[in-house]
């Protein structure tokens, strides 16, 4: 039995079928530029890679070329639950969540929370619903993970009445993928999850950093807003909450479109006034390009603080996991970031380091010293393994 796993962003649907179990993957695409002209599905099965024009239909177009495509696969009959990776549960749920009439009514009551996200969560659902009748459909969050942190974590020196009206605190982001790399961590270093105090690195174009303490999330760099934290491609990360005033009077932008620009137009973007891409990044900064040089030497000072914080939260560290396209690929950054944290105990191991790429992983600190290891990140194995636990009630 298959477990098909949806991923729903504005205009594009990321999907995965899979087994749980084994692993074993039947099929996965992109539906990309959705709503819009030019709207395709990309088919990925067996290494050989399709591609369909959806003549600018929406997420049920694009579920509709699937259902097409898996029953003229035979996949059809045997697609036993649909898991949806939703961005924001807000306080409501620690743990994903079978979809019924009053979990949808939840998840729209985290749309002020997250605007760009949560309706495009709920189109796919509700498209998904209409596709698969009768098949079970589970949402699991990116913010659950984080419910165990802390008050003293999740809490802003802000007025109480902040917190109580609006729901003013840090929840956190990346959760379903810090989970999953703390797990595959312990099991790479041979000792269980609930004995350790691992500190999880998530750096793609969204990046954050958490502390896992025994497999719980007990403090994590991203808050309110996925827009919180370390310097990101095109976001700011940690700002002074000073600066929106400042600048939209400077400026005469409102305070949405400075936020607009924090989101869109800076971090490694705006540092560097070149690109968002890392790897681009560091071509340039190869080259002689000062501001990618800059823009690279914020996002590890940045990063390198940020562990360091998450340390303190922990108390005692047993291993950095670094992960993402970013954590997964640049051995630059690693071994930067690694630099800067030897006071923690991290000796780098030059040559496991630059292995550790394209889908490498492993250890890339000398034996001996404290541990930091590449995890491939696996979202949808993970969302898909959550979607069968909740199913079969395990
Ligand atoms: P993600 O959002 O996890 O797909 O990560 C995207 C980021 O990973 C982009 O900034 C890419 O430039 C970066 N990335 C991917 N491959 C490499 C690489 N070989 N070296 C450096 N950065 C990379």
């Amino acid at each position: 039995m298959w477990t098909l796993v949806l991923n729903c962003g504005s205009s594009s649907l990321k999907f995965a079928l899979l087994d749980p179990d084994t692993r074993e993957l039947q099929l996965s695409g992109l539906a990309e530029r959705l709503g819009v002209d030019g709207a395709s599905l990309r088919l990925d099965r067996d290494g050989e890679r399709r591609t369909h024009d959806l003549k600018g239909g929406g997420h049920a177009a694009a579920l509709d070329r699937l259902l097409a495509e898996l029953s003229a696969l035979g996949l059809l009959d045997g697609v036993a639950a649909v898991g949806h990776r939703v961005v924001h549960g807000g306080e409501r749920f620690s743990a994903p969540a079978r979809i019924t009439p009053e979990v949808m009514e939840a998840i729209r009551a985290c749309v002020p929370l997250a605007p760009l996200h949560n309706p495009a969560n709920i189109a796919g659902i509700e498209a998904a619903q209409a596709a698969f009748p009768g098949v079970p459909q589970v949402a699991v969050f990116d913010t659950a993970f984080h419910q165990t942190m802390p008050p003293v974590a999740y809490r802003y020196a802000v007025p109480e009445a902040w917190y109580h009206h609006y729901g003013v605190r840090r929840y956190g982001f990346h959760g379903t993928s810090h989970a999953y790399v703390a797990g595959e961590a312990a099991g790479m270093l041979g000792r269980p999850l609930e004995d350790l105090n691992l500190i999880t690195a998530h750096l793609g174009n969204g990046s954050s950093v958490c502390a896992v303490a025994g497999g719980r999330s007990v403090d994590t760099s991203m808050g309110l807003t996925p827009l919180e934290g370390l310097v990101m491609g095109t976001r700011s990360g940690d700002v002074d909450p000073g600066l929106h005033d400042y600048v939209a009077r400077q400026s005469g932008l409102s305070l949405s479109e400075v936020t607009g620009a924090l989101n869109r137009e800076s971090g490694l973007l705006g540092l560097s006034n070149l690109a968002s891409d890392m790897r681009e990044l560091e071509e340039a900064a190869g080259r002689g390009h000062a501001g990618a040089r800059l823009a690279l030497d914020v996002f590890v000072y940045r990063l390198a603080g940020t562990v360091a914080q998450m340390a303190a939260a922990l108390g005692r560290v047993d291993g950095l996991v670094f992960t993402g396209g970013i954590g997964e690929n640049s051995a630059s950054v690693r071994a930067q970031t690694l630099a800067r944290l030897g006071f923690l105990g991290f000796a780098l191991d030059e040559k496991a380091n630059a292995a550790a790429v394209r889908g490498g992983s492993g250890l890339v600190t000398r034996t001996g010293t404290l541990p930091a290891l590449v995890v491939n990140t696996n979202e949808e194995l993970m969302i898909a393994r959550q979607t069968q636990d909740v199913v079969t009630g395990s």
